[in-house]
């Protein structure tokens, strides 16, 4: 165990969280602050600092100890050349140097990385994929996240746009997606697109039991079709089916691409547990080829909202490590 201790920021919309970590990934502080976006890019970037600073003076530990720090954005960025480019849920944190910035105030090295590709990090790290080299990460949130670590190594790609997961078509000429291609996993298996597509089949004429929240003017969520499919409503249970389906049609195509030994799921999605693996998995099984017994394993993250920052912390680590800040 190397001895210091790096700090973790996630920059996310809404919230910013940060915590402090050793090189074995135990969380010495962890906090959560508001990103106050509305507020502009000077107060958002005072408010990473300071959730970094935080993070430090909450754990007690000595600040010459404190050898790193990473931080998680959205996209598009680039680790390269440190900079947050143009992330949607961010709009004033656009082409901002943040890396060089962070490590002008705070006085200590700094690396940024893509968040889905951060929290893929944290779960390689220090979560469900402590044990393995090749992982690959699904987030299945409101969008569809991933990161894909090769031979221990985070893949980026030459125009650091790579492992969007989400956005591999596996249904050509399917629903649009918020990509605007058609056919991606995204527009099946995320929670967002997956009520949408309850929504609209209802509007079609199918009958289901979730008419009657859409007649009260509700908007479906994706845990009220998980709800109606596991108490049989056949149109939800055939929205589910889907992006089960789709979702292991994406599996497989990783499995033939960078040959993982652990696909790890995460995000919102995953609290309908067995409910989401059984299925994933059957389809897994069933569709991949059977020259060769090489199917990774399917399981859930375990780090939780925590894999953020503790990722974000260990691609600090990881930076120190190979000098690839
Ligand atoms: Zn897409």
């Amino acid at each position: 165990m190397a001895s210091g201790y790096c700090v973790g920021v996630d920059l996310g919309g809404t919230n910013i969280a940060a915590g402090l970590l050793d090189s074995e990934g135990n969380i010495k502080s962890s906090l959560s602050i508001s990103t106050e976006v509305d507020k502009g890019r000077d107060q958002v970037v005072a408010n990473i600092i300071a959730a970094a600073e935080k993070a430090i003076s909450q754990a007690g530990v000595d600040r010459k100890d404190v050898l790193g720090i990473g931080v998680g954005s959205p996209g598009p960025m680039s680790h390269r050349q440190g900079m947050v480019i143009n992330p949607g849920n961010l709009p004033c944190m656009k082409n901002v140097p943040l890396r060089q910035i962070m490590k002008d105030k705070t006085g200590i090295p700094t690396t940024i990385e893509n968040d889905a590709n951060a929290a893929a990090w944290g779960e390689f790290w220090a979560g469900a994929g402590k044990d393995v080299n090749d992982l690959v990460m699904y987030t299945l949130g409101t969008g569809v996240g991933g990161g894909v670590i090769v031979e221990s190594r985070l893949l980026r790609g030459y125009f650091e746009n790579g492992a969007e997961l989400g956005h591999v078509i596996v249904n050509p000429g399917g629903r649009l997606c918020s990509c605007g291609q058609n056919g991606c996993v995204e527009a099946y298996s995320s929670a967002y697109f997956l009520a949408r597509h309850a929504e609209e089949l209802i509007k079609q004429g199918d009958s289901s039991s979730l008419k009657a929240r859409m007649d009260a003017g509700e908007l479906l969520r994706a845990e009220h079709i998980v709800e109606a499919a596991k108490a049989g409503d056949a149109l939800a249970r055939k929205v589910w089916d889907k992006a089960c389906y789709y979702l292991a049609v994406a599996i497989i195509g990783m499995r033939h691409v960078t040959n993982p030994q652990r696909v790890v799921l995460a995000g919102g999605l995953i609290a309908a547990g067995d409910f989401l693996l059984a299925p994933i998995r059957r389809y897994a099984a069933e569709m991949a080829w059977k020259l060769l017994d090489d199917g990774p394993e399917i399981c859930f993250a375990t780090l939780g909202n925590n894999a953020g920052f503790v990722g974000a912390a260990g691609c600090a680590w990881e930076a120190r490590r190979t000098g690839d800040w």
